[in-house]
């Protein structure tokens, strides 16, 4: 075992292994309790302990990462789908599953603003759903350029290589969105055919100007995908007039040829479960492919007829589709989860703000986080040194290193001090967790405390 072997700590720990031997008699339906097995018995035993070298992702002091557990009634959802493992490529392998992705697709289309008829499906992650974004907009237009900005997820890049498709940056503004001027001037240039938007970056849960951007692909005819992977959930806020969620930014994802939403970050599922939706239906005729051994079972669409991917747990349809009946997609169900953690992210800036030893990077769009250090002679290193002291506390952070020119473009008085001179680094917290709300001032205290 590695060296820090007990991040869980005893209490969760101790859990853990009570869970595990209790689930172990569960996991058949071929029985009333599965016959009695040591060795499986065991092997959880090692599993639970082996798990003790893992973060504590369920509790509130775990603020780093976009990292929780699933809400139990989708834990609990999935595993019983799991008890027959429904397979969500064709009918034949989980017609009920199926049936629950159609629908929870519907549910996440309506509230994404994507107009029907629309078409989409889950896919295992955010990257996928993007993959398949980018694979139709290339299918669409092989030689076009692909653009998103310098806050976009890195596997947007990443994609196009994959694709054989040119993808160029467009830098940033003050608030970490895409710069509308930059983004017009290359549009103006000539070449792009697609533009990556994003409504919720991942490290700063910046929303880029979405309707302006919609104008401006409508101006130069470019296809607008958007990627709301992090972000997407917000929109049942921004519907209810939460103050400061950008409530245009939302409406205006009904202007987009494509959207990605990943329940597995603010929709409270396990992972793997993205989504990609497209709101030409007719885009659908990429996927076609001859399959000699599949489709038995009806002339109905099936799923895997389109999706990049063969394979994909019915399990991930299932616990989604009980969680938004549990907790609907409106502002009082689901919502709630993003409204707490919304005022968590409020408070946690607020008590930042308010100290001479930190400063805001960024005020926050949505529920991260970032805090630079005022004081010290070196920023960067002074946050290195705060994530440390707040660790050996039980509070778990994340660091962000971010272009040292563009903090300085909003924060002048970096330019006095030392350190990297490439970037600096800031102390990033995600607090996607209900929990977060109760903590979020006592963590603001122990950051600036660290900082300072
Ligand atoms: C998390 C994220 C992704 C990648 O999604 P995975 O599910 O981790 O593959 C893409 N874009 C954004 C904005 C994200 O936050």
């Amino acid at each position: 075992m590695s060296d820090h072997d007990d991040l869980l700590g005893d209490v969760f720990a101790e859990r853990l292994a009570a869970r595990a031997a209790a689930l172990l008699p569960l996991g058949t339906l071929n029985a009333d309790a599965a016959p009695e097995d040591p060795a499986a018995a065991e092997a959880l035993g090692d599993l639970a302990a082996r798990l003790r070298d893992t973060y504590p992702y369920n509790d509130a002091h775990y603020a780093g990462q976009m990292l929780k557990p699933p809400v139990p009634v989708a834990w609990a959802a999935y595993a019983t789908a799991m008890l027959l493992n429904p397979n969500n490529h064709a009918l034949d392998g989980g017609p009920a599953t199926a049936a629950m992705e159609k629908e929870v697709v519907e549910q996440l289309a309506d509230m994404l603003h994507v107009p029907s008829p629309r078409l989409g499906h889950l896919t295992s992650s955010g990257t996928i759903a993007n993959l398949e974004a980018l694979f139709v907009a290339r299918e669409l237009n092989p030689d076009g350029i692909v653009v998103s900005s310098a806050q976009a997820h890195y596997t947007h890049s990443r994609m196009c290589g994959v694709l054989g498709v040119e993808h160029e940056s467009i830098p940033q503004d003050a608030r970490g969105a895409m710069d509308l001027d930059a983004l017009r001037a290359r549009l103006e240039r000539g070449g792009v055919a697609t533009v990556v938007a994003t409504l919720g970056t991942t490290a700063l849960g910046a929303l880029d100007p979405l309707p302006k951007i919609a104008d401006l692909c409508e101006q130069h005819g470019a296809r607008l995908h958007v990627d709301t992977a992090y972000g997407g959930f917000f929109a049942l806020l921004a519907d209810g007039g939460e103050p400061g969620v950008d409530a245009d930014a939302y409406a205006a994802l009904a202007r987009a040829d494509s959207v990605v939403i990943d329940p597995h970050k603010h929709g409270l599922q396990p992972y793997g479960c993205g989504c990609v939706l497209f709101a030409d239906p007719a885009v659908g005729r990429f996927y076609a492919h001859e399959s000699p051994y599949t489709y038995f079972t009806s002339s109905e669409l099936h799923l895997g007829e389109i999706s990049l991917e063969c394979s994909r747990a019915g399990a991930s349809a299932a616990a989604l589709w009980t969680t938004l009946r549990a907790l609907p997609l409106t502002r009082d169900g689901l919502g709630q989860h993003l409204s707490a953690a919304r005022r968590a992210g409020l408070r946690l800036a607020e008590r930042i703000a308010a100290d001479d030893r930190a400063a805001l990077l960024v005020d926050p769009s949505l529920d991260i986080v970032c805090a630079l250090a005022t004081t010290a002679d070196d920023p960067g290193a002074a946050a290195e040194r705060a994530f440390d002291t707040l660790a050996a506390d039980g509070w778990h952070v994340a660091t962000l290193r971010v272009d040292r020119a563009w903090a300085t473009s909003i924060h002048p008085w970096l330019a006095d001090r030392g350190g990297d001179v490439d970037h600096v680094t800031a102390i990033r917290c995600c607090l996607l967790k209900r929990e977060h709300e109760a903590i979020a001032e006592e963590l603001g205290d122990a950051i600036v405390a660290a900082l300072g």
